[in-house]
């Protein structure tokens, strides 16, 4: 049944069932004029937005409906993963042509609403804005922190290490895989033998890059905000500064840099890289580092810490939860980013990753 043939209280009553009652810090969800979340004493609230655009940040061909709402509600968590904020609740607003079908709308909700039970929030309520035009989920995630322990981008100081988690490029190269331009990112030309055209996007499994593609696709499709990594970092006092990679390392270091007013400097050769990726880059003949140091939503989270606590910070987080953290750079006097190779010359930064307003 399409948008536009349902009554909005129908479909309210239908969203209300599928989300079932509130629970956790929601005490009032779905079905009031705004929703009332339970605030712990002591803790500071802390609010971020994050929109998904068809055609921008997704496509429809790549993503279940499902998926859609899922990713859209994963990508907001990760800023709370940045600030050390323990999630929990968040609103959806979805904007959707009334010519779309009410399943579609459905799909999408579920998605957002498992996210947020995935980590400990709840769906606490949103709109729904009928509009011709590409299909749009406006999330609004808040969480809360300790007053103090909340992680900043403007705490780097000279001396410390730069640490970033898990593996970067992956989702980039999974997005250059279902859209069949892997050289978009990469800068240079590259096919995938027998995938040309429209077959690139549904891989043969007898392919020796099969599963790595099948990764690399599942990262850029349901990215892990690092939220139990944020509360561990946010608890220690070494760690100065903290964010988020969803534009690409160099960006996002940039923007590091720039709040805490010193320089960075990162090692090419330190640059964490899964094998899946690695082995894509190769068999493409391809530099994969292009993939982690701009192409953008890893997810995975940067910060910079006094040095002497660097190795008891990544035992920490591989014991407790089993994320491998590796040591890329360090903060330097100046300002700006250098990312140097090993034989010391420095890889020119003009185009430092993503950039609302300058790609296209
Ligand atoms: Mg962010």
């Amino acid at each position: 049944m399409r948008l536009r043939d349902t009554s909005e209280v129908e479909f309210l009553r239908g969203v209300r069932q599928l989300l079932g009652e509130a629970g956790g810090r929601v005490r009032l969800g779905i079905g009031d004029d705004a929703a009332v979340i339970d605030c712990p004493p002591g803790r500071s609230l802390v609010l971020t937005c994050d929109a998904s655009v068809e055609g921008r940040h997704f496509r429809r061909e790549w993503l279940s409906p499902h998926e859609i709402g899922e990713r859209a509600v994963r990508c907001a968590l990760s800023d709370l993963a940045a600030m050390g904020a323990e999630p929990a609740a968040i609103l959806l607003t979805l904007i959707i042509s009334p010519d779309e079908d009410a399943a579609l709308a459905q799909g999408l909700i579920e998605g957002g609403a498992q996210a947020a039970e995935t980590f400990g929030a709840r769906l606490a309520g949103g709109e729904t804005v009928g509009r011709e035009g590409p299909l749009e989920l406006d999330v609004v995630a808040t969480g809360f922190v300790e007053p103090g322990r909340e992680l900043t981008r403007s705490g780097a100081c000279p001396g410390d290490v730069v640490m970033v988690s898990g593996t970067l490029g992956d989702s980039a190269a999974g997005l250059a895989a279902l859209t069949g331009t892997w050289d978009a990112v990469a800068g240079s030309a590259g096919t995938l033998a027998g995938s040309g055209g429209s077959r690139r996007r549904s891989w043969d499994r007898a392919h020796p890059c099969a599963h790595a593609v099948e990764a690399v696709i599942a990262r850029y499709k349901r990215p892990e905000p690092r939220l139990a990594l944020g509360q561990l970092l946010g608890r220690s006092d070494a760690v100065h500064a903290a964010i988020d990679i969803s534009d690409g390392l160099a960006r996002d270091a940039g923007h590091l840099a720039e709040q805490s007013g010193v320089a960075i400097v990162l090692h090419t050769e330190t640059i964490p890289l899964s094998t899946e990726c690695r082995t894509l880059a190769e068999h493409l003949g391809l530099d994969p580092l292009p993939w982690a140091l701009t192409g953008g939503e890893d997810f995975e989270l940067l910060f910079c810490v006094r040095s002497d606590a660097a190795p008891a910070i990544a035992r920490l987080a591989h014991d407790s939860l089993g994320l491998p953290l590796t040591t890329i750079g360090e903060v330097t006097e100046g300002h700006g980013v250098c990312v140097m190779h090993p034989d010391g010359t420095d890889l020119p930064l003009r185009q430092g990753g993503w950039d609302q307003f300058r790609s296209t």
